[in-house]
C-alpha cells in the first residue's frame, strides 16, 4: 500500500479524536416504557447512568403529559373535552394540542383530506369491526362520514381557539400524536444536555445528534412480508424523523381480506392493499402524519404531495402477486441508506 493513501484515513481518525476530547466518555443508555398504546423506546449517550435516568425519565413524563392531552381512550383528555363541545362555540386549547391541530390542518388541506384528523366516527366502527369481525353496518358508516371533513374544524390563529361545527364530531390524533411525542421527547434529552439520542414511539422515529461512536443512527425498514425478519434496507439518520405506517400489525381480516387501521376518509373504508409507507422528514410532527398521505393516496399521488416540505421523501414497499415492489420519491435517494444485500 503506498504511504499516500494510508495518511488520509489516519489523518481523517486524528481529527476525529480531537472533535471528541471535547466531550467525556459516553455510554450508551437504553429505556422501555408503555405509553399512547405502544412502546415507547429511548436511548441514550450519556456520561454516566444517573444522568441518562433522569433525563429519559423526564421525556416519559413529557409523553404520558401529552397523551393526557390528546389521548382518544381517556374521557378526561383535553382532546375528548373539545370533542364534547361539538357543535358549539370555539374552545380556547393548549400550545400542544393547537401545534399539533394546526400542522392537521396543514396536512389534511395539502392532501385533499386523504389524511384528516376528523375521521374519528369511522375509525371507531373499523375497532368494532376488529372485534367482531363484521364488516362496519353500511347506514353506520355513512352516518359516520356526514361527520368527517376538515373543512368542518375552524381553527383561529390568534386566539388558538377551534371549534368543531358539527355536533357528535370526535378527532382522532393516532395518525399524528406519537410523531409529536417523539419530537418532544427527544428535546426533553437534548435540554438535559443529551443531544446523541433517539426516541421511537413504536413506529415513530426521532433522532438527535449521531451516537457516540457512529456518524448516524441506522434505521431498518421492515420488510412487508414478514416484519420481524431482517431488513433490506437501513437508513442513516442524524437530527430527522422516520415514521413508518403499514398493515403489519393492526388489521382485520373479514372474508379473507385484509382491511388496514388507516381508512380512506372519503370512502370510509379500512384500506386494503398490502403496504408499508416510510417517509423521512425533519421530525415527527411532519413524518407521522405524511405516511397516512401516501397510504391513502398511494406512491403516484403521494409522494409529490408530502416532497412540498422540504426534506421529507417516502419509500414504499408494496405486496404483489409477483413479490415485493418497491417505490421511492424523487428525493428519497439524498437520505444516506444501506441496502442489505
Ligand atoms: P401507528 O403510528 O400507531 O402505527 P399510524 O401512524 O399508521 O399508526 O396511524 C394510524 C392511525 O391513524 C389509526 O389507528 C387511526 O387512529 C388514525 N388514522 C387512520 N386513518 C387515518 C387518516 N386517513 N387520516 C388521519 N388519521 C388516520
Ligand atoms: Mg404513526
Amino acid at each position: 500500500m503506498s504511504k499516500s493513501l494510508l495518511t488520509v484515513p489516519m489523518l481523517l481518525s486524528l481529527l476525529a479524536a480531537t472533535a471528541l476530547a471535547a466531550e467525556p466518555k459516553l455510554t450508551r443508555y437504553s429505556f422501555t416504557e408503555p405509553h399512547m398504546g405502544t412502546t415507547f423506546k429511548i436511548i441514550v449517550y450519556a456520561p454516566d447512568e444517573a444522568a441518562a435516568d433522569k433525563a429519559s425519565k423526564a421525556a416519559f413524563a413529557r409523553v404520558a403529559e401529552l397523551d393526557g392531552i390528546m389521548s382518544d381512550y381517556k374521557p378526561a383528555s383535553e382532546l375528548m373535552q373539545l370533542c364534547g363541545k361539538a357543535g358549539g362555540d370555539p374552545v380556547k386549547v393548549s400550545d400542544d394540542l393547537w401545534t399539533v391541530l394546526e400542522r392537521a390542518q396543514e396536512v389534511a388541506k395539502r392532501s385533499d383530506g386523504a389524511f384528516d384528523v376528523t375521521v374519528g366516527p369511522i375509525v371507531r366502527l373499523w375497532r368494532r369491526a376488529r372485534g367482531t369481525r363484521q364488516l362496519p353496518d353500511a347506514d353506520d358508516l355513512a352516518k359516520a362520514k356526514a361527520l368527517v371533513g376538515h373543512d368542518k374544524v375552524k381553527l383561529d390563529p390568534k386566539a388558538h381557539t377551534v371549534q368543531l361545527t358539527k355536533e357528535g364530531m370526535r378527532l382522532d390524533l393516532g395518525g399524528i400524536a406519537k410523531g409529536y411525542a417523539a419530537d418532544q421527547a427527544l428535546l426533553v434529552l437534548k435540554k438535559h444536555g443529551l443531544a446523541r439520542a433517539l426516541v421511537a414511539a413504536g413506529g415513530d422515529i426521532a433522532v438527535g445528534d449521531a451516537p457516540a461512536d457512529a456518524d448516524a443512527w441506522t434505521v431498518g425498514i421492515a420488510p412487508v412480508e414478514d416484519p420481524l425478519s431482517k431488513p433490506k434496507k437501513y437508513l442513516l439518520l442524524t437530527n430527522a424523523a422516520v415514521s413508518t405506517s403499514g398493515d403489519a400489525e393492526r388489521y382485520v381480516e373479514i372474508d379473507g381480506k385484509r382491511y388496514s387501521h388507516i381508512v380512506d376518509p372519503k370512502t370510509g373504508l379500512g384500506l386494503v392493499g398490502r403496504m408499508t409507507v416510510t417517509v423521512v422528514a425533519p421530525n415527527g410532527l411532519w413524518s407521522d402524519p405524511l405516511t397516512k398521505v401516501v397510504a391513502v393516496l398511494g406512491p403516484e399521488k403521494g409522494f409529490p404531495i408530502i416532497e412540498q416540505t422540504r426534506g421529507v421523501s417516502g419509500y414504499v414497499v408494496r405486496k404483489t402477486d409477483k413479490g415485493e415492489e418497491t417505490s421511492a420519491s424523487k428525493h428519497f435517494p439524498e437520505v444516506r441508506q444501506r441496502d442489505e444485500k
